[in-house]
């Protein structure tokens, strides 16, 4: 093993799927089953909403601000959603999975695409409900944006039905815990990938070969 390779590779999980497919949900539920798990705060130029907090839920900053940023390529990749930028910060994401930790991105499908450009190795995983019908349901239910914005998603949602297909995984979110169990199940399988533990395998035949355990 050659002594710049201090860790083996993390896991980068990138999440997507349409506003109302419960990847939030999904998300905040993994987490709180995996602590370990290193989420990625975005950066928005959307405006606060009530109960969120920056610095928690996203960076909430300026656009000109946000430009300053894309300038000085700081994002993994950035795309405007329903007229807000939104970003995820490179560095960050990268050198933790460099160091060996599962990063979680939760980001929209056009972002996700560039991010499979850049770093293929990352798990792509799209979520989504169980129909269309369901869908415009839960977003209605949600009350939080208004009607227009709500059909705005829904189109968005069948525009992007092609991208879907470039996904490893698809997750029908029909009930919340077996859609969480099965994305925890893709994480653990891709934890255990051969080529992710090359360090740890070394160590284990070292012991072997030096009989310390015969
Ligand atoms: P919301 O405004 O409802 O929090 O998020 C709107 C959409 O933006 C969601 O589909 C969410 O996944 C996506 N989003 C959040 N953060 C990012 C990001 O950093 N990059 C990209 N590409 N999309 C994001």
């Amino acid at each position: 093993m050659s002594a710049a390779h201090k860790h083996d590779e993390g896991v980068l999980l990138v999440v997507s799927g349409p506003s109302g497919a419960g990847k939030g949900t999904i998300c905040d539920a993994l987490r709180r089953l995996h602590p370990e798990i290193r989420y990625s705060i975005s950066v928005t130029t959307r405006p606060q909403r009530v109960g969120e907090v920056d610095g928690v839920n996203y960076f909430f900053t300026s656009v000109d601000k946000f430009k300053d940023m894309l300038q000085q390529d700081a994002f993994l990749e950035y795309a405007e959603v329903y007229n807000n930028y939104y970003g995820t910060p490179r560095k960050q994401v990268l050198d933790l999975v460099h160091e060996g930790k599962t990063v979680l991105l939760e980001i929209d499908i056009q972002g996700a695409m560039q991010v499979k450009k850049k770093y293929p190795e990352g798990i792509f995983i799209y979520i989504v409900p169980p129909s269309l019908q369901e869908l415009s349901h839960r977003l209605y239910a949600r009350d939080t944006d208004s009607k227009e914005v709500i059909q705005m998603r829904l189109a968005k949602v069948i525009s992007e039905l092609e991208l879907a297909h470039q996904y490893d995984y698809i997750v029908v979110n029909d009930k919340l815990d077996e859609a969480v169990d099965k994305v925890r199940a893709i994480m653990v399988a891709e934890r255990c990938k051969l080529s992710r533990n090359k360090e740890q395998i070394d160590t284990i035949f070292e012991k072997y070969i030096t009989r310390e355990v015969m």
